[in-house]
């Protein structure tokens, strides 16, 4: 009856169960110190995830939401300010982008990578905005606003052409911020620089969060900001600490936005299996391409850019009659979800941005026709056969 089991999304027990042992020797020492907001926990972990991610600083936070939000304050994104994203993510990074005072505005996403079209950004930069002659900035032609940061999100684990928007960014003197927050591992092959480098590290800053359906998540809420840039460092760690280098001395007003240290106890155990879970995702997504094999042009796999090594946080396929497609699945014991259904520039949020129906036509399309299948690491070749078949047999009976 093993055939009739249920398959889900996402398996969030096996690896708490694998890790047990550690996870309450870890949490009876916290108990026992006492030692439960910042102290050696909060810095060992910082330290590990920094090297993780190939950067000289890590700054852990309470969220992926905040880690975007002061990534964009300490780059100097000002109240006014616009600053240039996808609509094809999830609603933290435009969230982040506002709190931070200033205006998400959309560019299109590339129609194979799914991730932001760096051409689309030019685009934008040279046809949607003026100079300002005296700082040499765009600003917006439909906000009056000036530009002064660009988010790309490196979606399901896969990076966007980070080569090509640092290029564009440094033309134009925005700051680059990645939302890496489904990237934890994620790599990137620099042409300019010659060498692959991990997602973290290849902006002025980026965004992780660890939530627990993350490739690494805590055990509750938790997120980290990652850079090279010492100043930015420091300004984030005062920002999350209510303004203050000092206890009671408040140099700006700042946030409640640490990171606990049973969190990050969590986290540091985690990390040490970080690489070896996303390495069997990568199983899994080349597993998921053989059982796919027969081939059908219903369904489209996910594309793999020949600039990233993916860490497959979610795995993607696209196809008509999607909705039915899901039913289906469902009826099969099979648990799928879409991410996300509804782009944000059509989000009830955001009418006052002032977009409509046709803007961004990928992003658009590709909502309609995204179904996410069953992703984590210890997902079977037998499960993976079964999602695959009922997958086929519906797209073949539909075609009828
Ligand atoms: C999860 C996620 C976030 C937000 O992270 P939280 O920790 O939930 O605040 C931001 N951006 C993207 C793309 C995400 O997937």
């Amino acid at each position: 009856m093993t055939d009739t089991k249920k398959i889900m999304f996402l398996d969030l027990v096996t690896q708490h169960v694998q890790l047990e042992e550690e996870l309450v020797e870890m949490f009876r020492t916290s108990l026992r110190s006492a030692s439960f907001v910042g102290g050696p926990m909060v810095e060992g972990f910082e330290r590990e995830f920094a090297s993780f991610c190939e950067v000289k600083y890590c700054i852990g936070v309470s969220s992926g939401t905040d880690a975007v939000r002061f990534a964009l304050m300490a780059a100097g994104v000002r109240v006014g300010d616009s600053v240039v994203t996808v609509p094809h993510t999830f609603i933290a990074t435009t969230e982040a982008i506002s709190q931070a005072g200033a205006v998400p505005e959309f560019v299109d996403i590339d129609e194979q990578a799914y991730t932001m079209d760096p051409e689309k950004v030019r685009y934008f930069l040279e046809k949607d905005c003026t100079l300002d002659n005296a700082t040499g900035r765009p600003v917006s032609r439909k906000t009056g606003r000036p530009v002064s940061a660009v988010v790309p999100v490196h979606i399901y684990g896969h990076t966007a052409d980070m080569d090509a928007i640092n290029e564009i960014a440094e033309k134009y003197k925005l700051t680059v911020i990645e939302d890496a927050c489904q990237a934890h591992g994620a790599e990137y092959f620099s042409q300019r620089e010659n060498t692959w480098k991990k997602a973290g590290s290849l902006g002025r800053a980026a965004a992780f969060s660890f939530y627990p359906g993350k490739n690494l998540g805590a055990c509750g809420e938790a997120g980290a900001v990652t850079t090279n840039d010492e100043k930015m460092a420091q300004t984030i760690r005062m920002l999350r600490d209510h303004g203050q280098a000092k206890k009671y001395y408040h140099s700006v007003e700042g946030y409640n936005g640490r990171l606990d240290a049973i969190q990050a106890g969590i986290l540091r155990t985690k990390l040490a299996h970080l690489a070896d879970w996303n390495e069997k995702r990568r199983e899994v997504a080349n597993r998921y391409r053989e059982v796919f094999a027969t081939g059908s042009e219903e369904v489209t796999l996910p594309y793999e850019a020949p600039w990233t090594r993916a860490v497959y946080h979610l795995y993607v396929i696209r196809t008509k009659n999607r909705d039915q497609l899901r039913s289906y699945l469902a009826e099969m014991g099979i648990d799928t979800g879409i991410h996300y259904p509804i782009p944000l520039h059509l989000q009830e949020a955001y009418k006052g941005l002032g977009y409509g129906n046709g803007d961004f036509p990928v992003t658009e399309s590709i909502a309609k026709e995204i179904v996410s299948l069953p992703m984590f690491p210890t997902l079977n070749v037998e499960q993976q056969r079964r999602v695959a078949s009922a997958v086929m047999n519906f797209v073949s009976a539909a075609v009828v």
